[in-house]
C-alpha cells in the first residue's frame, strides 16, 4: 500500500508500471492537482497564456466580444442615432452628453464601461447614442471642437 501525496488515501500501486521511484499518487487527477501547485507549472501556464493572447484567435474573439457588447449597449440605449435616426451600428457611438467620454473610456476601459451599462451599475441618463456625424456636430456645439 502507498499513500497518495495529494489526497492522503491509501492505494494499491500499479504493479505493471515500470518505474524507478515509488508511485506517489493514487490517480492521474491527484498527480495533476499536485503538479498545478508547482512553480514550474505556474511559469508554464503564464507563458502559454501570454502566447495565447498574442494569437490571432484570441484577438479575433476579443474583437467579436467587444462588438457584441457594443451592439447590446446600443440596443439598450435606443438602438439608433438620437438626432438623425440612423440605425447602422457600425457608425453608432455611445456619446456622453456633457463630454468626458474619452476620459471615462480610458479610466475604466471600453469593456468595463459596456459591462457596467449592461448590468445596470452605470446609470445611463447622461449617455445617448449618436452616429459619427452627429457626434462631431455635438462636439462642435459643446465646444470640444472649435
Ligand atoms: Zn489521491
Ligand atoms: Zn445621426
Amino acid at each position: 500500500m502507498n499513500i497518495c501525496e495529494t489526497c492522503g488515501k491509501q492505494f494499491e500501486p500499479n504493479r505493471f508500471a515500470r518505474r524507478r521511484t515509488p508511485q506517489r499518487f493514487c490517480s492521474r487527477k491527484c498527480n495533476l492537482k499536485k503538479y498545478r501547485t508547482t512553480e514550474q507549472f505556474k511559469k508554464n501556464a503564464k507563458l502559454y497564456r501570454q502566447l495565447y493572447r498574442q494569437g490571432e484567435y484570441y484577438k479575433k474573439r476579443k474583437r467579436e466580444h467587444a462588438r457584441e457588447l457594443h451592439r447590446l449597449v446600443i440596443e439598450k440605449l435606443g438602438g439608433k442615432c438620437q438626432r438623425c435616426g440612423v440605425i447602422d451600428e457600425r457608425i453608432l457611438q455611445i456619446n456622453h452628453k456633457n463630454g468626458g467620454g474619452s476620459i471615462e473610456f480610458k479610466k475604466v476601459g471600453p469593456f468595463n464601461l459596456y459591462k457596467q451599462i449592461l448590468n445596470g451599475k452605470r446609470q445611463t441618463s447622461d449617455l445617448e447614442i449618436l452616429c459619427a456625424n452627429c457626434n462631431i456636430i455635438h462636439k462642435w456645439e459643446i465646444g470640444i471642437i472649435q
